[in-house]
């Protein structure tokens, strides 16, 4: 489906996006990317078009989107835990007229299809309170409880998505990314997720050295490498299936056993000490993939420790470390 075709990536100067425009692009497409603002961690050339513009203006949403055919929704105010406990008014307002005029604006301008990047964070608190969690199912997102600001937002635009389609009949196809990390993106500043946060502190950690962690490192999460999200998102996109789906690894793993692997790369001796008041969010969360192996026949195929030595060296090029 994804030749020739005029795509627009909204949040196209992000982690996700620009990922997604580079295999876009390298498809045959002609890719506009969409941004507020361009971190250029990704170096190859990833675009056809560049448009720099605020989504949470209306009219930008719709010179944004006029003449595309098919639209890939992934501009969002948002980062990791720290960030979204802490900020919830301006995610919420800002995400919310962001997704409701890039949804009008593709009614508007008539788009073939609109893919939207929901997220874990929809799924109830009360399904997550210990360590060992069973595996999350799409089904178990209602009665809604989730952790936070950001989540009930990810969950009202999902409903908004259903609206859109019963009502104009705008094809969406929406996934829920589960702690999707990989190199080119965001790992210091303050938004940055987990991972990139790990092995950023162990790349600069001496050795023997120490580090600092947020909480007792006993939460644990699943975490999924940019590439075979990507391939997920394309695949998801090509298909008829209507609904959110889970686009995530159900390999559940601790903080400290994340810890474990980032310090083996360079065998370096750390001591930990843990930070019990820092945000962490959910106690335990893994996500379930009945339902898009059966419906898509996709499944992540990158082992966490391959994709976090790509993430780890990446950051010390970045930085200059030896
Ligand atoms: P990111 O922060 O790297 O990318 C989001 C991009 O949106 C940024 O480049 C940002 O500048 C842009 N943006 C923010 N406000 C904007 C505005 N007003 N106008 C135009 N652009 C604006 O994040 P990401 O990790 O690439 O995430 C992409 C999408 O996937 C987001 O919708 C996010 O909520 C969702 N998601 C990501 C994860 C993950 O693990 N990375 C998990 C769940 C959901």
């Amino acid at each position: 489906m994804f030749r020739n075709k005029k795509i627009l990536v909204t949040g196209g100067g992000g982690f996700i996006g620009s990922h997604l425009s580079k295999v876009l692009l390298n498809n045959g497409n002609f890719v506009r990317v969409a941004d507020i603002k361009w971190d250029d961690y990704m170096k190859e050339k990833y675009y056809s078009e560049k448009m720099t513009a605020d989504l949470r203006e209306k009219k930008n949403c719709i010179k944004a989107t006029k003449g595309m055919d098919f639209v890939f929704n992934l501009a969002a105010n948002m980062g990791g835990i720290g960030f979204i406990e802490e900020v919830a008014a301006e995610v919420m307002h800002d995400n919310v007229l962001i997704n409701t005029h890039m949804l009008q604006s593709c009614v508007e301008n008539k788009i073939k299809r609109m893919f939207y990047s929901s997220s874990a964070c929809i799924y109830p608190t009360y399904k997550q309170t210990k360590s060992s969690i069973v595996p999350l199912k799409e089904e178990h997102a209602y009665p809604a409880d989730p952790d936070n600001f950001y989540g009930w937002e990810k969950l009202f635009v999902e409903k908004e998505c259903e609206a859109y389609q019963r009502d104009y009949g705008l094809c969406v196809r929406v996934a829920r990314f589960h702690n999707i990390y990989g190199p080119e993106g965001t790992y210091k500043g303050g938004r940055e997720k987990s991972p990139a946060a790990i092995c950023r502190k162990v790349a600069f950690a001496k050795n023997p050295g120490t580090i600092n962690i947020w909480g007792d490192g006993k939460q644990t999460r699943s975490y999924c490498y940019i590439d075979d999200c990507v391939r997920g998102i394309i695949m998801l996109m090509e298909s008829k299936y209507e609904k959110p789906i889970n686009i995530g690894s159900d390999r559940g793993i601790s903080i400290n056993d994340m810890v474990d692997i980032v310090a083996g790369f360079e065998n370096k001796k750390l001591k930990r000490t843990h930070d019990l008041s820092a945000a962490q969010g959910v106690r335990g969360r893994n996500a379930d993939l009945t339902l898009v192996k059966k419906v898509l026949g996709w499944k992540p195929e990158i082992r966490l420790e391959d994709g976090l030595r790509n993430v780890y060296f990446w950051i010390k090029k970045m930085e200059g470390l030896r």
